[in-house]
């Protein structure tokens, strides 16, 4: 299961970008894609050395950490419950899930905050349920986010990531610490008001010189979109090949040609892209297109 993995730097030859590399992390699954893969892999280790046998989550409907929970619990033998936010509803992600043999549980706006509660109440007596918070965050996540670090066969002046909840930037931001690189970590929330991110990263590993948070390629919010990233999406992917999703990876792609249109990146500066996969999310916003 943890073998090797297929995540290549490619170079992007094409215009308007200078030496811009990404790292394909979308390639390392269809299902369990990215970021995912990276933040589930010491979470299913610790699950397992722990003998569970059921993998309990919780996500929106159209959550890749739920279909990426879903497609790793089957490949592993296990068992796999989401608490799914909101009403009843059927779409492409909650179909794959359902393959891959999770059971859904759709439970209303207020119940799901308290994830602990919902845990306790359903899988409270149940020895061999096991706790994944939403989106995997926790410490091990971390690690596995950290090990993209440790794969890169050279030195790259900036680093751009998403962040949703900030864990993956965290694994970043400490395995560019832990490696004592002079890479700086450039952070494109994907939320209004994503300074919150700096606390989160900050639970896991200290604040430095390193990251720099970009607050404004949001594009209205998570989950929100404007004419103008939509257009962004075609004339990329038909320009490069590389499909990239509107909710994630089109904002951090936009913001690193805004930033070199702004020369805030030198045009001789070497760039790293994590594309954090999450493709399946565009089956949330198909009327867009
Ligand atoms: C979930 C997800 C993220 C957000 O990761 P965090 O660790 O929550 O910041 C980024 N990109 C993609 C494609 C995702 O699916």
């Amino acid at each position: 299961m943890f073998e090797k993995i297929y995540s290549p730097v490619q170079k992007l030859e094409l215009l308007p970008f200078t030496n811009l590399f990404v790292k394909r992390d979308d390639l390392i699954d269809p299902y369990i894609s990215g970021n995912k893969w990276r933040k589930l892999k010491y979470i299913l280790l610790k699950a397992q050395k722990e003998h569970k046998t059921r993998l309990i989550t919780f996500g929106g409907a159209y959550s890749n950490h739920l279909v990426a929970t879903a497609a790793f619990a089957s490949r592993s033998g296990l068992k796999s419950t989401a608490f799914v936010r909101g009403e009843s509803v059927k779409n492409e992600m909650l179909m794959l899930c359902s393959l891959f043999g999770m059971e859904l549980i759709f439970t209303d706006r207020e119940s799901y905050k308290d994830k602990k509660r919902l845990f306790e109440k359903h899988f409270g007596d149940d020895e061999q349920a096991f706790f994944i918070d939403e989106g995997g965050a926790s410490i091990e996540a971390t690690i596995g986010c950290s090990e993209i670090i440790n794969e890169l066969a050279i030195h790259y002046d900036h680093i751009f990531c998403v962040a949703g909840t900030g864990t993956t930037a965290a694994g970043l931001l400490k395995g560019i610490q832990d490696h004592n690189l002079k890479s700086k970590l450039h952070i494109i929330p994907v939320l209004k008001g994503g300074s919150f991110i700096k606390d989160e990263i900050e639970k896991y590993t200290p604040l430095s010189e390193h990251l720099e948070l970009h607050l404004d390629y949001h594009f209205g919010g998570y989950a929100k979109t404007t004419p103008e990233l939509i257009e962004f999406i075609k004339l990329f992917t038909t320009n490069t090949g590389l499909l990239i999703d509107p909710i994630y990876t089109a904002k951090m792609f936009f913001s690193i040609i805004d930033l070199q249109k702004q020369n805030l990146i030198g045009a001789n500066e070497k760039i790293l892209a994590i594309h954090t996969g999450g493709l399946l999310g565009m089956f949330g916003m198909k009327d867009k297109f």
